[in-house]
């Protein structure tokens, strides 16, 4: 079970965040994003984090890439981390993990937050930088593979 910061405390980067994201692409080659969140511990009343806002947490375009995004809200607001990604692929022809690695270990790096997501592109290829010591993820390939990771070791599953 997963431990809580008490109201009033500073939370560690894995109490403060309970952010689920997912990114697939489909049969017919259609992208799509979507993530789930409660923000972070303590947050002020009424905030809106980056998850919502399209382009930012959450982001999707049909022949570019999909991402989804956890982390400091503000600064993948600021940097609109989904839409970034997308452009440096379909604009500079950076492939998936280069241009995902450059904004959360160029862009996002100098505001010392923990950052992560999850990226699939129109190919199929899978992504998931971070910045974290570590971040739950898993995907499932179009030939039925599973794999899983929390750390940098990757284990495939059975389905
Ligand atoms: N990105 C979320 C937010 O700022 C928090 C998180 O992913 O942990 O609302």
């Amino acid at each position: 079970m997963k431990a809580h910061a008490a109201a009033g405390t500073e939370g560690t980067e894995n109490e403060k965040h309970g952010t689920v994201g997912a990114v697939a692409l489909d049969a017919a080659g259609h992208l799509a994003a979507a993530t789930s969140t409660g923000g972070y511990t303590n947050k002020p009343d009424g905030r809106v984090g980056d998850s919502p806002v399209i382009g930012a947490g959450t982001y999707a375009r049909d022949g570019v890439c999909a991402v989804s995004g956890t982390g400091k809200g503000e600064f993948f607001i600021r940097y609109v981390v989904g839409h970034e990604i997308a452009s440096r692929i379909a604009y500079q022809g950076q492939d998936l993990s280069t241009a995902a690695s450059g904004v959360v270990d160029g862009d996002l790096a100098p505001h010392k937050i923990g950052a992560g997501l999850v990226a699939v592109d129109a190919e199929g290829a899978v992504c998931a930088p971070y910045n974290t010591p570590g971040m739950f993820r898993g995907w499932v390939t179009s030939e039925g593979k599973a794999f899983v990771a929390t750390h940098e070791t990757i284990y495939e599953v059975a389905l």
